[in-house]
């Protein structure tokens, strides 16, 4: 049943994961702003010699250490739950970030001090992060804490610090803050507006992609559907060709008998394809049980490889089993992991003309399990190293070799192998041979 719900989409422009990782950016800022000014004191002290509250300086240092390890504390080990926690932790810090700074600014010689421009880190900081009013209403407080300061020490109310020996006049005092304000409003101007572009832009590509997410899922939906109802009638139609082959087969004309010898290579063939087709969108889609259990690995293994023991003797190929590992136990799904390795030694023995090799090679390391299955066949040329995995593509060269075929088994070994968390790696050379090589966790990914 194809399901046609309308898609509901909640698109955030940040994961409360990306979310955090800007925070904790914030707060390495923070550390190197701390290291600048330990470093900067020392300097205008001891070099410069300049005249200022250099004991409220490092006293503001002090401050900003013990506040950034609260925050670095915060941040490591009691993450917020929700969106609306994470903006609150920004911007309480971003506030007192600026109070902060508003001391430092007045102690290391106020508007005369070019280093008042630092507010301008934190309007960035803030247009980059939240939306509508809010990086708005912290370049107004960044306005105001500068121009408070500023009537204060110029009307005497506080004492001053001058990084000169002549004061600002208030003409200075006044062009200065007007550039400020400008320098501060225009910012969060062309911040804001680059930002919403880009939340826009974001917001299509996120629509988009789960649109053709969705898309990829109902074709599947409609591939299953169509290979379960394709599979009965076409199974009923393999048993009464095979019933013909068997049955009637002395009463046909040799014309009819290699007709129909040829329907049921055919009708292998599809009915191969339907098989794959049922597994490959079963895995896709999540439908297939996991059955996951400690597994004798080297006993079943060998016990696939010879399955396929015949069809190699058959083709004239010697088929090795190279075990340097035994009584290993591994976590497996016999049945989804049978799949994977005899789609890689089928493959293998298909793909090698007579008289070479196919080896089967298992290996269990700390972390992780697999095979390798290696042969001395025909090899895979670069261009169609991607495209392997993709379905139904079969090369030219494999097509000419070997006429059955779906072009679906490795789309499978992929589906299945990274459902279990493992990896898939290709190696080959034209001419020379390909090896594939199986690396699965030895404990599984966590479910969605
Ligand atoms: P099929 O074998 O049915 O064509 P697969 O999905 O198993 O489909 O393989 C896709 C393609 O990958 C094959 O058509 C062939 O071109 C290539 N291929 C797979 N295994 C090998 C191999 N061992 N040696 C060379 N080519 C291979």
């Amino acid at each position: 049943m194809i399901d046609n719900k309308p898609h509901q989409l909640i698109l955030y422009f940040y994961t409360l994961d990306s979310l955090r990782a800007r925070i904790g950016w914030i707060v390495n800022l923070r550390w190197i702003a701390v290291l600048g000014l330990l470093s900067a004191a020392p300097v205008a002290q001891i070099v410069f010699q300049f005249d200022l509250a250099f004991s409220q300086i490092y006293a503001i240092a002090a401050i900003l250490i013990f506040l950034n390890l609260i925050y670095f504390f915060l941040y490591k080990f009691f993450p917020f739950k929700n969106f609306s926690q994470e903006f609150a932790f920004t911007e309480i810090q971003i506030i007192i970030d600026y109070v902060i700074l508003s001391f430092l600014v007045h102690f290391t010689g106020g508007i005369g001090n070019t280093f008042f421009y630092f507010y301008i880190v934190h309007i960035i900081i803030s247009g980059i992060l939240f939306q509508g009013r809010l990086p708005y209403v912290n370049a107004f407080l960044a306005v105001f804490l500068l121009t408070l300061w500023s009537l204060l020490e110029h009307f005497n109310f506080v004492a001053t610090y001058h990084l000169t020996t002549t004061p600002v006049s208030f003409k200075v005092l006044v062009v200065s803050l007007c550039a400020f304000y400008l320098l501060v409003f225009t910012t969060t101007y062309v911040i804001t507006d680059f930002i919403n572009l880009y939340r826009g832009l974001k917001r299509i590509i996120d629509e988009k992609s789960s649109l053709l997410e969705k898309t990829i899922n109902d074709r599947d939906r409609i591939f299953r559907f169509t290979a379960h109802e394709l599979k009965s009638p076409l199974t009923t139609l393999r048993s009464m060709l095979a019933v013909i082959e068997e049955v009637y087969s002395e009463k046909l004309e040799p014309e009819v008998k290699d007709m129909i010898h040829r329907a049921v290579r055919r009708t292998d063939q599809v009915l191969m394809m339907v098989k794959d087709m049922i597994d490959v969108t079963q895995y896709r889609q999540g439908i297939s049980q996991k059955m996951i259990e400690p597994t004798d690995f080297t006993d079943w293994i060998h016990k696939i490889v010879e399955r396929q023991r015949a069809y190699a003797e058959d083709k004239k190929i010697e088929l090795i089993f190279d075990s340097s590992i035994s009584d290993i136990k591994v976590p497996l799904d016999c049945t989804a992991m049978e799949k994977v390795l005899a789609n890689l030694v089928n493959n293998a023995i298909r793909y090698t003309p007579k008289g070479g090799k196919v080896t089967v090679r298992p290996f269990v390391k700390s972390t992780v399990y697999g095979f390798v299955v290696s042969d001395t066949g025909m090899g895979i040329c670069h261009e169609d190293m991607a495209k392997i995995f993709e379905e139904f593509y079969r090369s030219k060269t494999a097509r000419e070799m070997e006429q059955l075929g779906t072009g679906l088994g490795l789309c499978l070994v992929k589906q299945i192998v990274e459902t279990f968390g493992g990896k898939i790696y290709v190696e080959s050379e034209i001419g020379k041979g390909s090896t594939f090589t199986i690396e699965m966790p030895k404990i599984l990914p966590e479910e969605d």
